[in-house]
């Protein structure tokens, strides 16, 4: 197994009912170290083209009006396999399909505001942390 870097939000829903905190106890606790991590207000165009590949899909503009409608925890998390590890931590997308302990499963309101986002493959894990951390702010 290698050691990866995935990218992961906390979003809206999780900083608006401080839940920052239990969310990484959950990401430490799996074994994940957080290697980079900062809070910021997410612009229409950063989340636009974020979930660029969902453009098509109904619930875009709802997801977009979401994901800025208060801050975020932006982060780089590293570990074995950390890119499916951190699928499995954060659960099912729609947390009425999250297994026990997940994320999604104990924080979730719904199927859009689902507290955490984490990169689905290596190859977009790379782009989406490109996006938002320069080299240096990332330590490991
Ligand atoms: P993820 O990889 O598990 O985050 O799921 P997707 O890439 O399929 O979807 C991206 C995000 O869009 C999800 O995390 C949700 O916040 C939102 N989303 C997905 N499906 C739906 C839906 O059917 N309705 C709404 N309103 N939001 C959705």
């Amino acid at each position: 197994m290698a050691t990866e870097r995935t990218f992961s939000i906390l979003k809206p829903d999780a900083t608006r009912r401080n839940l920052t905190g239990a969310i990484n106890a959950k990401i430490e606790a799996a074994g994940l170290r957080i290697v980079a991590q900062k809070r910021i207000h997410m612009t229409t165009q950063q989340a636009e083209t974020f979930y660029g590949v969902h453009r098509e899909r109904g619930f875009f503009r709802d997801l977009v009006t979401f994901m800025t409608s208060g801050p975020v925890v932006v982060q780089v998390l590293e570990g074995e396999n950390a890119i499916a590890k951190y699928r499995e931590v954060m659960g099912a997308t729609n947390p009425a399909n999250a297994a026990p302990g997940t994320i999604r499963k104990e924080f979730a309101e719904s199927i859009e505001a689902n507290s955490a986002h984490g990169s689905d493959s290596a190859e977009n894990a790379a782009i989406e942390i490109a996006y938002f951390f320069a080299g240096c702010e990332i330590v490991g």
